[in-house]
């Protein structure tokens, strides 16, 4: 089964309550990239890419589409059911842009799993569960109301809850990360303090130090690998790396020196479901827990996430994040992906399991065949 059509499209997803603000960004809305491809057989399988603005990563709207106009054509007549040797055929037409990519991969897994009449959590190896955790993630704000906040989420079911922080003096994240813990310890509840590269090693050491007593995990609190390292010793917290876990080669580097204690991943920043999969068995092989995440993006991207969340051994399942409580609507009004009491029903129809409306997109901004 070959691709004969590639459709790419451009989607404003608006912020619900926005801005939504994190350590180096305030967003209001978000452009989402989708894919469709369609089959010499007439099978369609969509694919999603959409960066949480232009610098939260090296990655950005446009830049995807800039990756789709240059690796279309170049995809006409390759085999649809193949997503490693689709991803060497995409390393052959641009080098790098995993997060563009990304979207050709996840498309293909609908794709196949469309072919063969299973999910596409069974293509990655099968579910272990029907119920996926999620996990809540506030934006950075004021003390009592990020507490108030974090009680509310832990009623409504949620496992683990992830405050962000950074970007403002040092003492109010600290303050901050005091009254959720007030609110929240003893519920059984896992925390994550996520600085989103915002913090200097100064400012995370403090807040290590004067947090001891907190049983949090700290997640990307510095903006580099080598930051990291220069504090490993000497802070009293497990640290999880999301932004600069930038590939596989940089997951294996960090998991061999031992330099993190888990990871918080996303789909499209490691290239796709295919390398997402290499990435939760390295970190199986090394005991180290994770979330299966994306940055942004609406039922095509959280279909992606929850598809390969559902398949990690639920001891290091750290949840699967998804911006659907920050956006109105559904792309599939019937099988969109809700998170429900913190957690996500693993979609049941084959493929992804989501079958846009792709009216609300418009015209393609792309095509090739
Ligand atoms: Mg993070």
């Amino acid at each position: 089964m070959k691709i004969a059509e590639l459709h790419v499209y451009s989607h404003s997803l608006p912020v619900k309550n926005g801005p939504y603000r994190m350590a180096n960004a305030m967003v209001w809305s978000l452009e989402t990239t989708l894919v469709k491809l369609v089959t010499d057989t007439g099978l369609i399988g969509w694919g999603e890419t959409c960066p949480v603005g232009p610098t939260y990563q090296p990655h950005h709207a446009r830049g995807a589409i800039a990756a789709l106009t240059e690796m279309g054509q170049g995809l006409i007549g390759a085999e649809a059911l193949t997503p490693l040797t689709l991803r060497r055929r995409m390393d052959g037409l641009l080098n790098g842009h995993r997060y563009a990519k990304a979207a050709i991969d996840i498309a293909a897994h609908d794709l196949m799993g469309k072919a063969y009449g299973v999910r596409v959590a069974d293509l990655l190896g099968g579910a272990v569960t029907e119920r996926v955790p999620s996990y809540y993630a506030t934006g950075v704000g004021e003390p009592d109301e990020i507490a108030r906040i974090t009680a509310e989420k832990v009623a409504e079911g949620y496992p683990r809850l992830q405050v962000k922080i950074g970007g403002r003096p040092v003492e109010q994240d600290i303050e901050t990360l005091r009254k959720v813990w007030e609110r929240i310890g003893g519920k059984g509840i896992r925390l994550a303090a996520d600085g989103n590269r915002g913090l200097p090693t100064r400012d995370a050491l403090r807040l290590s130090l004067e947090c001891a007593q907190i049983p949090l995990i700290m997640e990307q609190p510095t903006n580099s690998i080598e930051e990291i390292a220069a504090i490993r010793a000497q802070v009293r917290h497990p640290i999880y790396l999301d932004e600069a876990g930038e590939d596989l080669a940089t997951v294996i580097r960090v998991a061999g020196q031992g330099l993190v204690d888990g990871f918080g991943m996303k789909v499209t920043r490691i290239g796709g479901l295919q390398p997402m999969a290499v990435f939760r068995d390295i970190c199986e092989a090394r005991a180290l827990p994770h979330t299966c995440d994306d940055a942004w993006g609406g039922d095509i991207i959280a279909a992606a996430c929850t598809h390969i969340g559902a398949t990690v051994q639920p001891r290091l399942m750290e949840g699967v994040w998804l911006a659907q409580p920050y956006i109105d609507g559904h792309y599939d009004p019937q099988n969109g992906v809700r998170i429900e009491n913190g957690h996500i029903a693993l979609p049941t129809g084959p493929g992804l399991g989501v079958v846009p409306d792709e009216s609300l997109f418009g015209a393609p901004i792309l095509s090739f065949n």
